[in-house]
């Protein structure tokens, strides 16, 4: 099954103006791309559709560098009118091309040269959400390197992607059996990561319904058999949770980097962690590698009407959700668990003195600025609700809610819908949680209601934590007969 998936959602903040001229019509034809490996660094486009008006767009962002972000590595866009005459299109800024006469004449094919020299710059978000270079291979995200016509909101597309022959083509579009792949929409080909050049080796496993796909950088190659384990572990724990994938493929790839970062897409997610994959980091790439997959349940499928509303909603459960699933699947011991709820509640203060006394949902606004208030807060929103269903209608009662959360995202959620499902379900508890977290900071509010939920906590000021299980009489311990029954294994 795959879900209709917002594409205004996911890409807010990426898209510059707004189209002033009407949506194109798709007709029956799908829009044609075709990527070809050119000398070196380059890569020549070219698109093919209906006619349509002369404004072009990538996704756009600053990075440090560059003059102008991903446009530096875009060169040479031109348009076809539906005469067949190629023109020059100027550049508008904030990643806009505009062709001649953009608003009334008709084109019908755009052609430009992608200079993959992507790692020149510092993309502040990650270059896992733009594109790098993947040992002798080139890895993109559509976004950023293809120009489209923003108003394709609901076109097909077809994309060719050719090279020299000992290249081949790891995609997170569906591949029809000539090799052409195929996405159903315009968040499905610029929200996903395509990898193209020599030497790669993916490996193909089946989780449920679903095929993901495994692809590594050479040196990472080592650590493989643990991060298929991983992934094999928590997605199909997430296929259990949920009663279904969202989707039926799914790209996993990861680059090694300085620092652990991932970004996740609609059928992928690009991972960067430490190379060699080193097992005495495995509690922090485990925390990663599982977030960033159950986006594919909670952030992606599971989304907002409106972009920011929900981040400490998806983010916090991603975070809360995946401890507790690394936790009951063995993956992570008692020690692990409590180091990771004590992170979750360290952030939430920290990011209470950080960020002051706004919202969670204006937090989101700025995530990167406030990130420790989203993601704290949002994990203790899950870590409350969870304790506090379980206790009024018994285990597995969050886990329900979760589900129902996600069997209802034909519609992105606003927050009212949001809450008030999550509001049947408690008995109000989420409104009541969700207005506590959004209190002036109070650390021994924070520290009693912890305590009452089996997870004695002591603070000396808001950063040192010190959190213990105590559930059946324990009197406080890291030992599993006194984990809470909503960690519990
Ligand atoms: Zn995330």
């Amino acid at each position: 099954m795959i879900k209709p998936i917002a594409f205004a959602a996911m890409t807010i903040g990426l898209i510059s103006g707004s189209a002033a001229y009407a949506q194109p019509a798709c007709g029956n034809a799908p829009v044609r791309y075709d990527i070809r490996h050119g000398a070196g660094t380059t890569f020549h486009v070219e698109a093919e559709f209906a006619a349509t008006s002369g404004q072009f767009d990538i996704g756009w962002r600053t990075a440090e560098g560059t003059e102008d972000g991903p446009v530096d590595f875009i060169r040479s866009v031109e348009g076809r009118d539906d005469a067949g005459n190629w023109h020059a299109a100027d550049y508008d800024g904030y990643g806009t091309w505009l062709l001649p006469e953009a608003d009334t004449r008709a084109y019908d094919a755009v052609r430009y040269d992608i200079l993959a020299e992507h790692d020149r710059a510092v993309w502040n978000i990650g270059k896992e959400e733009i594109a790098y270079r993947f040992d002798d291979a080139f890895y993109f995200v559509g976004s950023p390197v293809l120009v489209a016509d923003y108003g394709w909101s609901d076109c097909t597309f077809e994309v060719t992607v050719d090279g020299p022959s000992d290249w081949t083509t790891v995609a997170a579009w569906a591949q029809r059996e000539d090799g052409t792949y195929q996405a159903d929409g315009l968040t499905e080909l610029l929200r996903n990561i395509f990898v193209t050049g020599p030497g790669l080796e993916p490996r193909t496993m089946r989780i449920g319904e679903m095929d993901v796909t495994l692809l590594a950088q050479d040196e990472l190659r080592e650590g493989g058999p643990a991060l298929e384990t991983l992934l094999d572990e928590t997605l199909g724990r997430y296929v259990d949770l949920f009663g279904s994938a969202p989707m039926d493929r799914y790209l996993v790839v990861f680059g090694e980097g300085r620092m652990n970062d991932g970004g996740a897409f609609a059928n992928s997610f690009g991972q960067r962690v430490l190379s060699p994959l080193r097992m005495s980091e495995q509690l922090l790439w485990s925390r990663l590698l599982a977030h960033e997959a159950l986006h594919a349940w909670i952030g992606i499928t599971i989304r907002p009407e409106n972009a920011f509303d929900l981040q400490w909603f998806t983010e916090g459960g991603a975070d809360y959700l995946t401890a507790k699933t690394l936790y009951r699947s063995g993956q992570i011991d008692e020690h692990d668990l409590i180091f990771t709820i004590e992170g979750q509640v360290r952030r939430f203060l920290l990011g209470r003195i950080s960020s002051g006394s706004i919202g969670l949902i204006e937090a989101g606004v700025e995530k990167q600025q406030n990130r420790q208030l989203v993601y704290g807060g949002g994990a203790l929103f899950h870590l409350f609700l969870d304790a506090e269903m379980t206790a009024r209608t018994g285990a597995g009662s969050y886990e329900a809610v979760m589900r129902q959360l996600y069997e209802n995202s034909n519609a992105p959620y606003s927050i009212e819908r949001l809450m008030q499902v999550l509001d049947d379900a408690s008995g109000g508890s989420a409104s009541e949680i969700y207005a506590f977290l959004n209190e002036p900071l109070n650390p021994n509010a924070v520290t009693e209601r912890l305590t009452r939920i089996g997870l004695p906590t002591a603070a000396f000021g808001p950063d040192e934590l010190l959190v213990r299980f105590a559930a059946g009489n324990c009197e406080g311990t890291r030992e599993a007969r006194c984990v809470p029954v909503y960690l519990a294994r």
